[in-house]
């Protein structure tokens, strides 16, 4: 029994949103529909597969594009490139100065008194 050569892969997808090629029908390394005879086949997991509307043809047309190729139409699938965020720092609070008491070389508390020998440092 042959396999019908229009598999059920082409007809699940969406219209002009890109996929995976590896994704959707794994296999062999392959080329891009616009580098074509230009480049030497690549990974699947490197190209897209996207379903254009045909005007005669109801069910469309799916083409691979390497990600230089690929359409402008919807972003990519959010899995294909997630986005790196800078980890956000927070503000860095403005250190406190605290002057210290000459007598006694500790810090003075925030009212200026200093904890040791109880003089005031301004
Ligand atoms: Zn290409
Ligand atoms: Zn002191």
């Amino acid at each position: 029994m042959r396999i019908a050569e229009s598999a059920d892969w082409r007809e699940n997808l969406a219209f002009d949103t890109p996929v995976s090629v590896a994704e959707v029908v794994p296999g062999d390394p392959t080329i891009c529909a616009v580098c074509r005879a230009d480049s030497d086949p690549r990974p699947r997991t490197e190209l897209w597969a996207v379903k254009h509307r045909h005007p005669k043809n109801h069910s469309g047309y799916v083409r691979f594009y390497c990600s230089v190729h690929l359409p402008a139409v919807d972003q990519p699938p959010a899995t294909a490139r997630p986005e790196r965020r800078a980890p956000r720092r927070p503000a860095a609070a403005p250190e406190k100065i605290r002057a210290m008491c000459p007598d006694c070389y500790v810090e003075v508390s925030a009212k200026g008194l200093c904890g040791v020998c109880g003089n005031t440092v301004a």
